[in-house]
């Protein structure tokens, strides 16, 4: 059981499951290999005559009675089987998702930046799936099959062992053909299972990208990739189930050549006197009566190879390490970083850091595109680990701090916000799920949500479609910080929008940063220069190193690369279209 449950990532209680429903089944086989021995002694009866002696009635009676309680035992146990086996299954299906769901949330982003979503879909909907299908239809049946024939095994070879030799001879041939395969089914399995991954991915861009295909007019390149997504993977599934198919067939043809066996061997033994007709017919009647369990073992063989190659993704993406750390969250909010160093694959994004931020001051982050201003905030907000150096929050490292309390200390405002299809109300209590609806109010108020949610139909009450798509850039903006206001968190993370927005919208959003900022640390990555001339610190970063660091007026001062940039953006105003 150890085993099954390793290889399938079973919880303790999932497994408890399967062990009964395995039980089950094999109870439900052995109750209809009895029968057997019921229609035997009927034919031993009805063979009577030939020996001259006389049928008993009364055996017969008693026997057609034991058959109609065998037949109702039969029923009952079926019916328990095919219910221990439904509930193990889900109940292993939903253990499943709900662990992958939740080690998932443990993971650092750099997963995330590996794996595409599609992924993780796939492996929370089709891997559960298929652990779903071979707990219910594949597992219990197997190891069920594989107790009754080896039952019926030795109890024919201690009835005739020569006609148990002549039943079973085909069956190592069979099975060697099978396991022969095994390789080329794990491929063709793990082929398929990459192709339909792949289809998810192109459906999922597809879909997310329906906009920007209609408008830039891309409609033939992107349905050229999906087709050529979905061909590939109805290539690769018709190759699965062809190849298998054939396999599998061979394998049961073999097998059955076992019956013309028995009987030759049978009709040979009987014509040479060395076996009664009783025997030989019962061997008849067991051959026909046990190949079917094992031409259904030769079938659901192949099946649970292809449903392994799910198994081992789950395993793998569980063997993930989660971020860890134990310690309390700190109580002051000063974020200092030393020799930090940090690249996303190869290249080195962030190179021996060293930098501080000040409690309760706005700092802000300046430097061209691609100079690392996102990657620092998110480092700071533990989205990844560093590679060297480290971070400290109030003194503390934050590779100690819990995880999970960790994100309690930041509210972050960037420039993807996510909206969900719910109410308006309840897309900005996701800053805080306790917050009552009159605080929910009050922060939207300050962020300058209020107006133009009354303006919706069922103002706070109205549901936002799917991912708020109704809503201007710069009302999901204003969202987002309302949702920011109401976490209350002590340090924001701050992405100043690179969008231009209409000046009306512009006004509201700086009075709402500014109802957020008040008495917090504060981090903003800059990009109109002009928005921080007054904030307490300005950190230049240049191809992630600290180029300079001070107030606007030092910086211009100093007449390095902040000078040049604010000169630069001051010039871009005046641009006019010719
Ligand atoms: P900035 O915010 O200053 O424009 P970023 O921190 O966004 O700079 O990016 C710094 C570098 O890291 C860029 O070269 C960018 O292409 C790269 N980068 C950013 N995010 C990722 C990511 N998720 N995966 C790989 N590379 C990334």
């Amino acid at each position: 059981m150890k085993t099954l449950k390793d290889l399938f990532q079973l919880s303790d209680k999932a497994s408890k499951n399967l062990e009964k429903g395995i039980l089950a089944v094999t109870l439900t086989n052995i109750v209809s290999l009895l029968s057997v021995v019921v229609v035997v002694n009927i034919f031993s009866e009805i063979l009577r005559p030939l020996d001259n002696e006389e049928i008993s009635w009364n055996k017969m009676w008693l026997m057609l009675l034991v058959g109609i309680l065998l037949a109702i035992v039969n029923y009952f146990a079926a019916r328990n089987d095919y219910r221990k086996t439904y509930v193990s299954c889900y109940t292993a299906a939903e253990d499943s998702r709900l662990r992958i769901a939740e080690t998932v949330r443990k993971f650092p982003m750099s997963v995330f930046n590996s794996k595409s979503l599609a992924e993780f879909t796939t492996n929370i909907m089709g891997d559960c799936a298929s652990i779903e299908h071979s707990l219910s239809h594949i597992v219990p049946p197997l190891i069920a099959d594989t107790i009754s024939a080896t039952i019926v095994c030795i109890c024919l070879i201690f009835f005739d062992w020569r006609m148990a030799v002549s039943i079973f001879c085909t069956l190592p041939i069979s099975f060697l053909i099978i396991l022969a395969n095994k390789k080329l089914q794990k491929k063709l399995s793990q082929r398929q299972l990459t192709d339909k991954l792949k289809a998810s991915e192109k459906i999922q861009e597809y879909l997310e990208g329906i906009k920007l295909i209609k408008s830039y007019n891309l409609a033939g390149n992107k349905s050229v990739e999906l087709e050529k997504a979905l061909r590939s993977l109805k290539d690769s599934s018709i190759n699965l189930e062809m190849k298998t198919g054939v396999v599998i067939s061979v394998a049961q043809f073999v097998l059955q050549a076992g019956i013309g066996i028995t009987v030759f061997v049978g009709t040979n033994l009987f014509t040479g006197g060395s076996i009664a007709l009783l025997p030989m017919l019962l061997s008849l009647v067991v051959v026909c009566r046990v190949y079917g369990p094992i031409l259904s073992i030769l079938t659901l063989l192949p099946m649970l190879e292809h449903t392994l190659v799910s198994t081992r993704r789950i395993k793998e993406l569980l063997a993930i390490k989660p971020m860890t750390g134990e310690e309390t969250l700190p109580d002051a909010y000063d974020i200092s970083l030393e020799n930090v160093t940090f690249a996303y694959e190869k290249t080195k994004v962030i190179n021996n850091l060293s930098l501080e931020i000040p409690e309760g001051k706005v700092t802000a982050l300046v430097g061209p595109s691609g100079s690392g201003k996102s990657t620092l905030t998110k480092l700071i907000a533990r989205f990844w680990d560093v590679d060297a150096g480290r971070i400290c929050i109030g003194g503390k490292d934050i590779k100690n701090i819990d995880p999970e309390n960790l994100m309690s200390l930041f509210s972050i405002v960037f420039q993807d916000v996510t909206l969900f299809n719910d109410t308006v109300l309840n897309n900005i209590r996701i800053g805080n799920v306790n917050a009552s609806d009159e605080e929910v109010m009050r922060a939207a108020k300050l962020a300058q949500c209020d107006e133009f949610i009354q303006k919706m139909p069922e103002g706070y009450n109205t549901v936002l479609g799917e991912n708020g798509n109704t809503l201007s850039g710069g009302e999901r903006q204003r969202i987002s910080i309302a949702r920011a206001i109401l976490k209350d968190a002590p340090i924001i993370l701050l992405d100043e929008a690179t969008a231009a927005l209409d000046p009306e919208n512009e006004i509201h959003i700086q009075a709402a940063i500014s109802s957020l900022v008040e008495g917090k640390t504060v981090i903003v990555i800059a990009h109109k220069l002009s928005t921080i001339v007054d904030v307490d610190n300005i950190l230049v970063l240049d191809k992630g190193e600290l180029a300079e660091s001070g107030t606007h007026t030092q910086l211009l001062l100093r007449n390095g690369l902040y000078a040049r940039l604010y000169n630069l953006q001051e010039d871009s105003k005046k641009w006019k279209i010719a």
